[in-house]
């Protein structure tokens, strides 16, 4: 058929993924189009995703440590919660951070089309134009003609089929609203997506239970971490059930009746004025068209790709959360970018661009809790399951000067030391901020370095960063005059 519009790339989804490839790829000369099927770019992480629930998130840690205070001689009133007012906060957070990706993709001369793209053949994409918030469609369609196509479309949230339709049943989006806070909230699924939201509930006032199939809590971080959390958020829950699943639900005035089966085959029920559920996110994989470019999509939705991006066709690369966990945005961030310089290393003959690649050993995990649980590299456990034998520096915040002042002392900094190698291979963190700190571990590991080079790298005192220091002088046994 015939061609509206020919590009060098075509960047298929406008999330973290797809805005900086189709950015570096602008910036290295090459003509893009990205096609985004929502108004704004910038995907789930800035529209319903890592950016509204910091932005509630940063309200219940303000409301949170004013509580603190009380210890210390200042009490303030109940908080007056005005839910429109919250909302519009959010809402403006992200406004101004879509705005400013229309006008850098505008700045790079990155043509956006706003529409649904489905590949019709191995160098064409159809966008079906929409219009809205919604997705309608307006019945135009434009055919792209590209000689490399980038893949970037994303996941959505897992539905249990057994669910009742009805609006007191959310998946993380539907949190993100904050239509009301319920007196009784069930968080299915105890990752870092539901037990955010539930931080945030909780803070405004909801009482929490939550749901695992798995033996604990935000699986994936080292268990000592994830129990000062716990210790600490104890009294937001009136349940936690583990190793237990839900297996029925049902809609009745009263709430949202859920039926429980614990791995000892025992029953239970709860009944909730809210259930949220996080219980994992599905790849957009079967959704574009794939089988019109002969491009393989597995079973659940997922992209294969190599170290470059690559799919198993050569011209078309795939990055972000349709390849795979981790399913983070700044992981998307730099697949997007390997995938954009090595297709201007090939289309334009730089032979170095070409040969860049993506390794994925130092992704930084972060839940952004109360406290704040932040782990990179090698967990414990890994190294455990894997037979890689560590040196460990703990350093507790109970003895950070920094820690006690704020009053905040509950956390504690660990690193973990490579015993043949001597160098740093992971990193945990639980505590306040601990999410701002774990990127100098990430550099780390990225540098190779040793306990020394850390423990002799100043930090400021008194500074929570400071612990990161001391726990690499705990692991190579020098004593330390700072508290
Ligand atoms: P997406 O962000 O999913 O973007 C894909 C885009 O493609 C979407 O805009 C979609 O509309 C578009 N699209 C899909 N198919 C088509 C099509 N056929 N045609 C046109 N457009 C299409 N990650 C973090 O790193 N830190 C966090 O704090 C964090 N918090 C999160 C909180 C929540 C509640 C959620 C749900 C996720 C969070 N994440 C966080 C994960 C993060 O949002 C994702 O990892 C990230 O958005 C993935 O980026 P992506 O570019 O791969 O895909």
């Amino acid at each position: 058929g015939a061609v509206d519009l020919a590009c060098d790339v075509l960047v298929l989804g406008g999330g973290p993924g797809g805005y900086s490839a189709a950015f570096r790829a602008a910036d290295l000369g090459l003509k893009v189009v990205l096609v985004e099927r929502y108004p704004s770019l910038g995907g789930v992480c800035l529209n319903v995703g890592c950016i509204p629930s910091k932005a509630l998130l940063h309200v219940a840690a303000v409301i949170d440590e004013a509580r603190h205070l009380a210890g210390a001689g200042v009490t303030f009133g109940a908080p007056q919660i005005d839910l429109a007012g919250l909302r519009a906060h959010k809402d403006g957070v992200i406004g101004k951070l879509t705005a400013g990706l229309a006008a850098m993709a505008k700045m790079r001369k990155v043509t956006v089309l706003r529409g649904y793209g489905v590949f019709v053949g191995p160098h064409h994409v159809a966008v079906e134009e929409t219009t809205g918030a919604g997705q309608d469609k307006t019945g135009r369609q434009q055919v792209v003609a590209f000689k490399r196509c980038i893949v970037a479309a994303g996941s959505q949230a897992v539905r249990l089929p057994f669910l009742p339709q009805d609006e007191r049943v959310v998946d993380s989006t539907g949190a993100l609203q904050l239509s009301r806070v319920p007196e009784r909230m069930l968080i299915i699924g105890g990752g870092i997506i539901g037990l955010e939201m539930g931080t945030v509930y909780s803070t405004l006032g909801a009482r929490l239970e939550v749901v695992e199939m798995q033996d604990g809590l935000m699986p994936g971080a080292d268990r000592d971490l994830v129990k000062v959390w716990q210790r600490l958020n104890a009294p937001r829950f009136d349940a936690i059930r583990l190793r237990t699943r839900t297996v029925a639900a049902e809609a009745t005035a009263d709430g949202i009746r859920v039926q429980f089966e614990a791995a000892d085959g025992s029953r239970s029920e709860g009944v909730y004025d809210l259930v949220l559920q996080a219980v994992g996110r599905a790849p957009n994989g079967r959704k574009i068209g794939a089988e019109a470019a002969g491009l393989p999509v597995e079973e659940r939705g997922f992209i294969r790709v190599d170290r470059q991006m690559r799919t198993a066709v050569p011209h078309i690369f795939a990055i972000g959360d349709i390849v795979g966990q981790p399913m983070l945005a700044h992981k998307a961030v730099h697949e997007g970018h390997v995938a954009a310089e090595v297709i201007a290393g090939e289309l334009l003959g730089d032979e170095q661009l070409a040969r860049t690649a993506f390794d994925a050993r130092v992704v930084p995990s972060v839940a952004y809790t109360d406290p704040e649980i932040a782990w990179v590299g090698l967990t414990e456990d890994q190294a455990r399951a894997q037979g890689i034998a560590v040196d460990k520096g703990l350093f507790p915040w109970s003895a950070s000067g920094r820690a006690i002042a704020n009053r905040r002392d509950e956390g504690f900094t660990k690193l973990l030391f490579d015993k043949a190698t001597h160098r740093i291979v992971g990193g945990g963190i639980v505590g306040v901020h601990a999410g701002d700190m774990i990127g100098e571990v990430a550099l780390a590991i990225e540098m190779g370095a040793d306990a020394v080079d850390i423990g002799r790298t100043i930090h400021p005192h008194p500074t929570l960063g400071e612990t990161i220091g001391l726990a690499a002088e705990a692991a190579h046994g020098a004593c330390t005059d700072l508290p």
